[in-house]
């Protein structure tokens, strides 16, 4: 048995993970019930709470449990939670404070992994890129982010992280990214600034979730500025994904993240820019281009896999 935990800005969800990749108990606590302390001290708070409660009600011990994975935001690196801007956390070392907290004697196994790759790890595990031996999986939300993997291999370089596929510059002196260079694929194609952009047009201030917005944008889809800025996201977006096919030739791409929400919206005009060939080197045979399957869970099962 495994413990995975999705460490998000709004919640962090506990769940214990079976050899089946299934998640047979689960806690979540939110971030704005936080009344007092740090954020570092809340969040070890609950996650050591959660797996207390997960223990109890499954008559394990903590020895029966092999790792526990954290899927984080930011940079996480040797347990290290690092540059984690959505949590207001620059550097905290999770996996020592949460050994001191769990472990009486033994040291237990704690690793710490991006938010995108574990979701990306999930998906090639148990989601839509099961069958695929060479793919990519693009996380689209707040930011983009994602992973590799060739011939099965989860692709991992040895001093960062790695495929920032968010902070490719598709323009130079191009619009300002929040990394602090102009021009990212992010500060184009994020689903913030499709929203954002897009609620502007139809002057629809303040939150609207994803269904509303896309009823109101099918409602005025004849509309000159809709058309333009639809189009010209789904450029940008083809722009993107067609340089990260030139490099990695995937077989296949899962596009997750909150931004397939709009994926009647912008899909299949995704595909035929691709598959025209328009930004591709190699025109022929361009990879197949999904959403993604693992679902909500895919943090916390992704977390185990590393
Ligand atoms: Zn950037």
């Amino acid at each position: 048995m495994k413990v995975g935990i999705d460490l998000g800005g709004s919640h962090i969800a506990i769940g214990l993970v079976d050899d089946n990749f299934e998640i047979t108990q689960k806690r979540t606590y939110y971030m704005s019930e936080r009344k007092h302390g740090t954020v570092e001290e809340y969040i070890i708070d609950c996650i050591a709470k959660g797996i207390n409660e997960i223990l109890d009600n499954s008559s394990l011990k903590m020895k029966d449990i092999e790792q526990i994975g954290i899927a984080a935001p930011g940079s996480p690196r040797d347990g290290h939670i690092k540059n984690a801007v959505n949590l207001g956390i620059d550097d905290f070392n999770i996996a020592e404070e949460l050994n001191k907290k769990l472990s009486k004697n033994e040291e237990i196994i704690i690793k710490v992994i991006n938010d995108g790759k574990s979701a990306a790890l999930a998906e090639k595990k148990i989601g839509s890129l099961k069958e695929f031996s060479d793919c990519v999986f693009l996380c689209i939300g707040t930011g983009i982010g994602g992973a590799g993997f060739i011939n099965n291999e989860f692709l991992r370089p040895k001093r960062n992280a790695g495929f920032e596929f968010g902070h490719m510059v598709i323009k130079k002196d191009g619009e300002s990214c929040n990394c602090g260079n102009r021009g990212c694929f992010e500060a184009y194609c994020s689903k913030g600034k499709f929203k954002s952009k897009m609620q502007e047009i139809l002057n629809v201030p303040g939150y609207i979730c994803a269904k509303e917005l896309i009823a109101i944008i099918k409602n005025n889809i004849y509309n000159k500025e809709v058309k333009e800025l639809l189009e010209e996201y789904i450029d940008n977006l083809a722009l993107g994904i067609s340089n990260i096919i030139n490099i990695l030739e995937p077989e296949a791409i899962s596009i997750g993240g909150s931004m397939s929400h709009y994926e009647e919206l912008i899909f299949e005009g995704l595909k035929e820019k691709i598959n025209n060939g328009t930004y591709l080197f190699n025109k022929q045979n361009p990879p197949q281009i999904f959403s993604a399957k693992a679902g909500n869970d895919a943090g916390i099962i992704g977390a185990t896999l590393l």
